[in-house]
């Protein structure tokens, strides 16, 4: 099969030709039909998360069960998935609590690799997934499956994306009702926080950036305000408008953004963390804010998602026109240009790229 693989840090991937061995027993292969540049791929492949090389990323994704292992009996093939990269053990305290994205199992795809490069060398899937290849070998609990009808390029935004975004305001938060709501940062995870807030009869929902195009572009998803950072002082806009904000949820990867969300917050008020930091990225709170005004400084991992659960009814919202996906998608790209589709979102000309097969 082809596939994209990361042998140096920040050097283009290499398109070429790898073996795949067929699943273990509990264990999916999965025909690749599109698959989404997510910025935390970039974000290893660029070394700023350490690891190791070489990998396969690649983790937002859809296609089809191609093979399964002989204890499958979620799915078969032919049968179309999301493909994702959480996975779930299904018997941890964290699973059967309904938080299953914190399974902490560790599983053999963490550490033992499906691919091999034609010289022999282990090509491991970055976070158990490695969808930048035309197959993939995932755990039976990553895969979700989809009506028929579901466009590809649509379906394979809900592996990370959308649900992180959309999952950290109606998971995490629980936003209420007329509650006012921050978004700083408005690329494709922030815009599904938007959309999360809208369909939750947030009000205001405010977005932050620095790009008027980028904010204009918000409005599409329902905010109802926008404030460019680059312009005036965000936490005083935000607090002009809503007078302290009860939600901020900080999708961009940086520790300033964080403090300033915190600063955005009306007593009692929580900032969400979901963008991903840099691994040296630091903070410093003072603790008294917490104390006097009890504000909650927490994160969502994955939109706090129920994969299982929550694609199939975000599936639902998508056909019922309520949830945008197609709005989201800049540029399709087929893999021997996978590198044009990285470059495009790391200058910010891009909400999603996705990769077609
Ligand atoms: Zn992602
Ligand atoms: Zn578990």
């Amino acid at each position: 099969m082809k596939a994209a693989v990361c042998y140096e840090f920040a050097k283009p991937l290499v398109v070429e030709e790898v073996d795949i061995d067929p699943p273990k027993k509990d264990e999916v292969k999965a025909k690749i039909a599109a698959t989404a540049i997510c910025h935390s791929d970039i974000h290893v492949c660029m070394g700023e998360l350490g690891g190791k090389v070489p990998f396969i990323g690649g983790h937002e994704s859809a296609g089809y069960v191609e093979e399964v292992g002989k204890d499958i009996t979620s799915v078969k093939p032919g049968d179309p998935v999301v493909v994702s990269l959480i996975a779930s053990c299904g018997k941890c305290v964290y699973c059967r609590t309904g938080r299953s994205h914190l399974c902490s199992y560790m599983w053999p795809l963490d550490r033992e690799s499906r691919a091999h490069s034609k010289s022999g060398q282990d090509l491991p899937p970055l976070v158990r997934t490695g969808t930048f290849a035309e197959y993939a070998i995932v755990h039976e609990s990553q895969v979700v499956k989809i009506p028929a009808d579901m466009p590809m390029d649509c379906a394979s935004l809900l592996a990370c994306g959308v649900i992180t975004g959309f999952g950290a305001v109606v998971n995490r938060a629980k936003v209420e009702v007329a509650s006012s709501c921050v978004i700083i940062g408005t690329g494709g995870v922030g815009l599904n926080a938007i959309q999360g807030a809208a369909i939750s009869g947030a009000y205001p929902i405010i977005a932050v950036d620095v790009l008027d195009s980028k904010l204009e572009a918000s409005k599409t998803f329902g905010a109802t305000h926008t404030v460019n950072a680059a312009k005036k002082d965000a936490v005083e806009a935000v607090r002009e408008i809503t007078g302290g904000a009860e939600y901020v949820f900080v999708t961009v990867g940086n520790a300033d953004a964080i403090l300033q969300g915190f600063g955005m917050l009306r007593p009692g008020g929580m900032t969400v963390v979901v963008g991903l930091p840099k691994a040296t990225d630091t903070i410093t709170l003072s603790p008294l804010m917490f104390i006097k005004d009890e504000k909650t400084l927490t994160a969502s991992y994955m939109g706090s998602t129920e994969l299982q659960t929550d694609i199939p009814k975000m599936v639902g919202l998508y056909r019922a026109g309520i949830l945008k996906l197609d709005e989201l998608i800049t540029g399709r790209y087929p893999l021997e240009q996978i590198n044009e589709a990285i470059d495009s979102v790391v200058k910010g000309k891009a909400l999603r790229n996705v990769i077609m097969f």
